[in-house]
């Protein structure tokens, strides 16, 4: 199964990813994770990253492209992919046409997680994240049993340091402006599925596996 999965910072692309990933059995792709990894282990390419990242900017293109297409080629991607927050131009949806082409995999559903901009505010303020296992909860609707500790492998949990108020507005305006021609090039594709992420976490689940329980 091959699926991308958008959606403003926030809209719970994570959260669903997860979901995902434990019912389908597809590697779950983050590029922000990668990237995060990446600056955790003092590569180049994480010191490259922190520099955009830091203030809520994309990471440019090639850096990009290049990461997701080298990730593209391991073995468990013979099962397909979720790509989440990949692409996010358009400059990386016509790249990832031939990536995809060339390993035989063409995205088959584009899942759209829609959300009141309203809301991702406190979403986004509130989420606390496992560095180690990628759980993520929230200090009102999710939190863990343990403050500050994740409830699944004991790790610390950390404040993203762009999950402020300041970045979430320029991680917002980005996505508008970037985001959205990659949905409209996926929409002419008819592959595009919005799903109301406003709502509570199974009731947005069950949309969303229903739409890839047809696509088998
Ligand atoms: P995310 O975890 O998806 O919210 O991504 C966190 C940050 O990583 C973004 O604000 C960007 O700085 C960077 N990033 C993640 N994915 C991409 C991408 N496809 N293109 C450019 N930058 C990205």
């Amino acid at each position: 199964m091959n699926i991308l999965i958008m959606g403003a910072a926030g809209s719970g692309k994570g959260t669903m990813s997860k979901k995902i990933l434990e019912r389908y059995d597809i590697p779950h792709i983050s590029t922000g994770n990668m990237f995060r990894s990446a600056i955790t282990e003092g590569t180049e390419l994480g010191r490259s990253a922190k520099l955009y990242m830091d203030q809520g900017h994309l990471v440019p293109d090639e850096i990009t492209i290049a990461m997701v297409r080298e990730r593209l080629k391991k073995d468990d991607c013979q099962r397909g992919y979720l790509l989440d927050g990949f692409p996010r131009t358009l400059g990386q949806a016509i790249a990832f046409e031939w990536i995809s082409a060339a390993i035989g995999k063409p995205v088959q559903a584009v899942i759209n997680l829609t959300v009141n901009l309203d809301d991702l505010a406190s979403r986004i303020t509130g989420r606390r994240l496992c560095q180690k296992c990628g759980a993520i909860y929230h200090i009102t609707h999710q939190p863990p049993k343990v403050d500050g500790i994740c409830d699944v492998c004991g790790n610390g949990l950390i404040h993203r340091s762009d999950d402020t108020i300041e970045q979430l507005a320029v991680r917002l305006r980005e996505h508008v402006i970037m985001t959205r021609p990659v949905l409209d090039h996926y929409r002419n594709l008819n592959l595009v599925y919005n799903v109301d992420a406003s709502r509570d976490i199974e009731t947005v689940w069950q949309d969303v596996d229903k739409i890839l329980a047809n696509l088998r």
